[in-house]
């Protein structure tokens, strides 16, 4: 069989521990034998982060600046048990942190969906994505604790040092007391992920906020996200059939709820990080959940949602074979595959990668499947497969559907 051909190359990342074990099953698999793969490798597996003082995962990222795609696979953030493991020089950030903040990215978390598995909510036939902004809010906010009556006041600076001064409240007696705030460039960088990601996917955009009641704050969110889709996506939306529409949180809820899915919804701070748990919950398994970091200017990067699998990796040292479910790692190498062949016009690259996705679900809808889907399968489990048997069982598919 000729294999298929790659123009340009994709960034690479590999990453730790169990997750690593599959993303070398995976290539020697599923993708090497079919695609004449082309990478920029960057090894951000935590020894060799350590070894150039995180330098990788710098030198990573601004590899996804110049070739606009890259696939990663789930990495060690250390914490202090972990620099005592691995014998790290410091602490290292994490590394998804770094590269969101290097392409000032946003992150998309799509469920795998398959029959074996049916969402909690009835009427979801299609996934839902969400786009959480990363970024101020609650998550940055000064807190203060009130002891006794007194008045609080907001005060601003300016350059020249002219102050303005709002009442937040006249204490009479003990309270709480709370300061936050966002940045313009921040929430257009958001709102033009969220769009380009829409338009990538060929998906509705919903966002929503409290802007009735949080007049300026949520206000500013709504009023920028309506700016930049007049300004520089409706034209491009209106030619692919989707829409964007602002909606309060509230109403947003109760849509979902009755939605079949198929849609984004761009959530602040607070409510991303609330209703990314709520929908990837009621989807399933967070095996089965993708995630990709999309910038404003256009940059993705692919990968898995879950972390590295450390309770398997343990059991794999020893010798033990696992089932660790591959999907999600699978699918963070089609997305980025797919993507690249969209950029490049090589639609065989596409097409790889649907048939690809496509032998992954058919083979745990034909009842082989991994333990953790098996746990929570509503079809027939046939075979409870160990993550090798697994990635042969897509493979003896993906080799009948290119045949
Ligand atoms: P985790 O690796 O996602 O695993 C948590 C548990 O979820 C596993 O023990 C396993 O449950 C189940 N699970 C997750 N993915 C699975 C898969 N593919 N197949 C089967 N079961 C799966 O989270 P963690 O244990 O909290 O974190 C481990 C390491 O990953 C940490 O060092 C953390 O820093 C890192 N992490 C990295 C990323 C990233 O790179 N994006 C994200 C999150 C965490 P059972 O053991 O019950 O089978
Ligand atoms: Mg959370």
């Amino acid at each position: 069989m000729k294999r298929i051909e790659m123009k340009t190359p994709l960034v690479e990342m590999d990453g730790d521990e169990m997750t690593r074990v599959l993303w070398r099953m995976v290539k020697d698999e599923l993708l090497t034998p079919f695609v004449e793969l082309k990478t920029e490798y960057y090894d951000l597996g935590l020894p060799r982060r350590d070894e150039t003082d995180d330098q990788i995962t710098v030198d990573a990222a601004n590899a996804i600046k110049r070739l606009h795609v890259g696939v990663k696979c789930a990495t060690i953030t250390p914490n202090a048990q972990r620099v005592e493991e691995y014998g790290l020089k410091e602490m290292w950030k994490s590394p998804n942190g770094t590269i969101r903040a290097i392409l000032d990215g946003t992150v998309f978390r799509t469920p795998i969906t398959t029959t074996c598995i049916r969402p909690v909510v009835k009427t979801w036939k299609k996934p839902i994505t969400i786009a959480r902004h990363a970024y101020g809010d609650v998550y940055k906010a000064t807190e203060y604790r009130v002891e006794g009556p007194g008045k609080a006041e907001l005060v601003f600076t300016d350059g020249e040092g002219n102050e303005t001064r709002r009442t937040v409240f006249g204490f009479e007696g003990p309270g709480v007391l709370q300061g936050q705030y966002n940045r313009d460039d921040s929430i257009s960088s958001f709102a033009r992920s969220a769009m380009r990601y829409a338009l990538s996917t060929g998906q509705d955009l919903w966002f929503s906020a409290k802007d009735t009641i949080s007049k300026q704050y949520d206000g500013t969110f709504r009023q920028i996200f309506q700016k930049i889709y007049e300004e520089e996506f409706r034209a491009a939306f209106e030619e692919k059939g989707i829409t964007y529409f602002y909606t309060l949180i509230d109403d947003a809820v109760a849509r979902v709820i009755r939605s079949e899915g198929g849609f984004i919804w761009a959530c602040k701070n607070y409510d991303g990080d609330v209703m990314s748990d709520m929908v990837s919950t009621a989807f399933g398994s967070l095996a089965m959940m993708t995630s990709v970091l999309v910038s404003p200017d256009g940059n993705f990067e692919y990968e898995a949602a879950h972390g590295t699998v450390t309770r398997h990796w343990y059991r794999y040292r020893e010798g033990e074979k696992t089932s660790t479910n591959p999907i999600a790692t699978i699918f963070a190498w089609t997305g980025a595959l797919r993507k690249r062949g969209e950029l490049d016009g090589t639609p065989d690259l596409c097409d790889f990668a649907d048939r690809l996705e496509k032998a992954s679900i058919d083979t745990v809808e034909d009842g082989v499947m991994t333990k953790d889907l098996s746990l929570l399968s509503e079809i027939e489990v046939k075979e409870v497969a160990d993550s090798e048997a697994f990635i042969k069982a897509i493979r003896a598919r993906l080799e009948q559907s290119l045949s």
